[in-house]
C-alpha cells in the first residue's frame, strides 16, 4: 500500500486512446464512471481537474476521417469540432451527478508568460473554491508548432504545481513503467515506484506511442520529472483500471507511482525551468563555472566567454559551459548585442559605459536556477 496522507487536490490525465473507442467515437461509460466519481470525490473533500484528450480523435469521427490529418489546418478544425463534442459529454454526464464543470483551454504562452499563467491560476483557483471542476485540453483549434504544449502529459504535469496538487495520475493504454518493452519481450518486468528520475529510467522508456495520442513514455517520464520536483506524487496506470481509481487514491499499488521529491524548486524556480523556453545562451569560463555550481553567485561580465542567439534584455537564457552543458537557467539583465560588448569586462568598466544606473550582475544570483541533472 502507499501513504499519500490527507489529499486535497488531484489531477487525472485521460489520453485519447481511453477517452474513445476503436472507431474513435467517444467513450461515454467511461465519462460517466468519471462523474460519478468526482461525486465521491466531493463528498471526501478531494477537488479534482481533468485534462482530457480526444478534441482531435473525435473531430476525425466528427468529419468521417480515419487517419489523423496532416494538414495543420484541418486537424485545427477537427480539434475544434471534437472540443466541442467533448465537452457536450462532460457536460451531459455532470450534470447527471448534479457536478458543475468548465473548460479551459491553453497553450504553452499561458505558462510561459508568468502574468498570464497568473490569471490562469487564479482562475482555476476560482473553479475550485466554486466546486466546478476544471476540464482542460490543448487549444488545439488554434496551437501551431511554436505555441504549443504538444501533448497532454506535460500540459497536465504543468497545471499539477499551480493547483497545489497531490497526485497526477496519467491514464493511458500503458500499465506504467516497464523494465524492458513488454510488447517484445515477456518477461519484462512492471516497475512499481520510482524515486529517482536517473539515466536507467531514462533508459526503459521504449518507443511506446499509441495511434491516436500524442504522448509515449517519453513524455510521460518527463511529466513525472515535472511533478515530482514541484512536490507532487505521479502515477502512470492502464486506463482498463480507471474502475479503481477510488482505490488508486486509497494507496493501492497499481501502475507505477514517481515519488515526489522532498527537496522540489520553489515556484518561481520551477517555472524558470519548467514553463520557460531559453532564448539564448551565455558562455561562461571555469572558474565562473566552479562559483557558480558551488556557491550559486550572480554571473558578472568577467566570467562570460560568449554569447549565442540574439535576445532582448530580460529574457531567459542558458548559461552553459565551454563544452555547451548546460549549468543553469537566469534572466538576463543585459541583451545579447550588450554582452557581447561588455564579456570579459570587469564590473567597474562596465558602469562606465553603460552608466552609474546599469546593472553590474550580467544575471543576477536571485535570478538564476542551477540545473542539477540534465533536463
Ligand atoms: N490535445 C490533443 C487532443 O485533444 C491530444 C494531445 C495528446 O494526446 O496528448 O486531441
Amino acid at each position: 500500500m502507499r501513504d499519500f496522507g490527507k489529499m486535497k487536490r488531484i489531477i487525472i490525465k485521460i489520453g485519447s486512446s481511453s477517452i474513445t473507442t476503436s472507431d474513435l467515437s467517444i467513450n461515454k461509460n467511461l465519462i460517466d464512471f468519471l462523474m460519478k466519481s468526482f461525486l465521491d470525490f466531493k463528498k471526501m473533500g478531494i477537488g479534482v481537474a481533468l485534462v482530457s484528450s480526444g478534441a482531435i480523435a473525435l473531430g476525425m469521427h466528427e468529419l468521417g476521417l480515419k487517419r489523423k490529418p496532416k494538414e495543420m489546418s484541418l486537424k485545427q478544425a477537427c480539434a475544434s469540432v471534437g472540443q466541442a463534442k467533448l465537452m457536450e459529454y462532460y457536460n451531459f454526464f455532470a450534470e447527471k451527478y448534479n457536478l458543475k464543470c468548465g473548460q479551459i483551454l491553453v497553450n504553452h504562452d499561458d505558462f510561459e508568460d508568468r502574468k498570464r499563467m497568473l490569471y490562469l491560476s487564479n482562475t482555476l483557483d476560482a473553479m475550485f473554491k466554486n466546486d466546478i471542476i476544471p476540464i482542460l485540453n490543448e487549444n488545439d483549434a488554434l496551437a501551431v508548432e511554436e505555441i504549443k504544449v504538444g501533448d497532454n502529459d506535460t500540459l497536465a504535469a504543468l497545471v499539477a504545481p499551480m493547483i497545489d496538487a497531490d497526485l497526477l495520475i496519467l491514464f493511458s493504454d500503458i500499465d506504467g513503467l516497464y523494465d524492458k518493452n513488454p510488447k517484445i519481450y515477456n518477461d519484462a518486468k512492471m516497475i512499481e515506484e520510482v524515486s529517482s528520475i536517473n539515466d536507467d529510467i531514462k533508459k526503459m522508456c521504449g518507443a511506446n506511442t499509441s495511434i491516436v495520442g500524442t504522448g509515449g513514455m517519453i513524455t510521460k517520464i518527463n511529466a513525472a520529472k515535472i511533478v515530482t520536483t514541484a512536490g507532487c506524487n505521479m502515477i502512470i496506470c492502464n486506463s482498463n483500471m480507471i474502475e479503481r481509481l477510488i482505490d488508486i487514491i486509497n494507496g493501492e499499488n497499481i501502475g507505477t507511482l514517481f515519488i515526489k521529491n522532498e527537496n522540489s524548486f520553489t515556484s518561481r524556480e520551477h517555472w524558470m525551468i519548467y514553463k520557460t523556453h531559453s532564448k539564448g545562451k551565455i558562455i561562461i569560463d571555469d572558474g565562473c563555472k566552479n562559483a557558480l555550481l558551488n556557491n550559486k553567485i550572480s554571473i558578472l561580465p568577467k566570467g562570460i566567454i560568449g554569447v549565442s542567439n540574439v535576445f532582448l534584455k530580460n529574457s531567459i537564457v542558458d548559461i552553459v559551459d565551454k563544452s555547451n552543458n548546460i549549468l543553469a537557467k537566469g534572466i538576463s539583465n543585459y541583451s545579447s548585442s550588450e554582452i557581447s560588448k561588455i564579456q570579459g569586462m570587469e564590473s567597474s568598466l562596465v558602469l562606465s559605459i553603460f552608466g552609474p544606473e546599469s546593472k553590474k550582475e550580467v544575471i543576477h544570483a536571485n535570478n538564476l536556477v542551477i540545473l542539477k541533472e540534465e533536463f
